[in-house]
């Protein structure tokens, strides 16, 4: 079986991309996917807050995209059933030089999903792959709009929220009319939303209008329970699952659903 593929991108850092794949991932999981999450970033920042400890980290998305080891042999389990984790290491931080000379090194981690797909192991079948991009266009993220089904776009709720995403819409473009004609935007989902900043309801509007039905209609609350949650090695969702970050993570996920419904009912 195939699964959907979603690379959750923003070249900008600390805007949720690491807190929404680990809290989608976890959500989508509790309503019975089986979901792998993919740790493109060189932090590792999803693979610590998934509680992934270096030492289990011997064979990682590095290798899977360097040396085309078998995304299995990188998978490990996490707390939540039904939700895995490729995890990564520094070592990505040097790839892009490794293989700046291969022909297919913006393809790495399309084939290696290819690979997995072929598989009939039931261990390496998910409905569904959410891969966490670094803040940056690098070739990593490149790597994963070429290897995603559809994009979703983690946005702050703060005054610069649209800056920048002009550039990240026109590499998804770029990526769609070479690499990957099938990709797509699924959505903008806002993130840490705090009513009291009286901005952010300025900012939601601006999104919305800019980026129309494109925007999820639930935002994600700035919430200290969220923020707290990685330190203990735990999901949002696991830690505290009635706080008002996990409740909106919830909603998100089956909204996702949702929309991959009538993606399909459309199709
Ligand atoms: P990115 O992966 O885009 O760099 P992160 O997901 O790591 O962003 O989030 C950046 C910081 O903001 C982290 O410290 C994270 O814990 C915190 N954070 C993310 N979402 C929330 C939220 N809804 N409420 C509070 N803190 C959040
Ligand atoms: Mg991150």
């Amino acid at each position: 079986m195939k699964p959907r593929v979603f690379a959750l991108a923003n070249q900008k850092g600390g805007v949720g991309k690491t807190t929404t794949t680990i809290n989608l991932g976890t959500a989508l999981a509790a309503i019975g996917e089986r979901v792998l999450i993919i740790d493109l970033d060189p932090q590792g920042n999803a693979s610590t807050g998934l509680g992934i400890d270096r030492r289990q980290r011997a064979v990682s998305t590095y290798h899977i995209m360097a040396t085309r080891t078998p995304v299995s042999d990188a998978v490990r389990e996490t707390a939540v059933p039904n939700l895995f984790v490729a995890p990564s290491t520094m070592d990505l931080l040097g790839l892009e030089l490794e293989i700046a000379q291969e022909r297919d090194r913006a393809q790495r981690l399309r084939l290696a999903l290819i690979a997995m797909n072929k598989t009939r192991n039931a261990a390496d079948t998910f409905t569904y792959v959410l891969i966490d991009c670094p803040p940056s266009l690098n070739l990593l993220t490149i790597n994963a709009l070429v290897a995603a089904d559809a994009v979703l776009v983690p946005l702050q709720c703060e005054f610069f929220a649209l800056e920048g995403l002009s550039q990240l819409l026109k590499s998804i473009e770029q990526v769609r009319s070479t690499l990957n004609p099938r990709l797509s935007i699924h959505g903008v989902v806002l993130t840490m939303f705090d009513p009291r900043n009286n901005l952010a309801n300025q900012v939601v509007a601006d999104v919305r209008q800019f980026m129309g039905s494109k925007v999820y209609d639930t935002v994600i609350p700035r919430n200290v329970r969220v923020s707290e949650a990685p330190s203990h090695g735990k999901p949002a969702l696991l830690y505290d699952l009635k706080c008002a970050g996990s409740q909106a993570y919830l909603r998100l996920a089956s909204e996702v659903i949702h929309r991959e419904r009538s993606l399909k009912s459309a199709a």
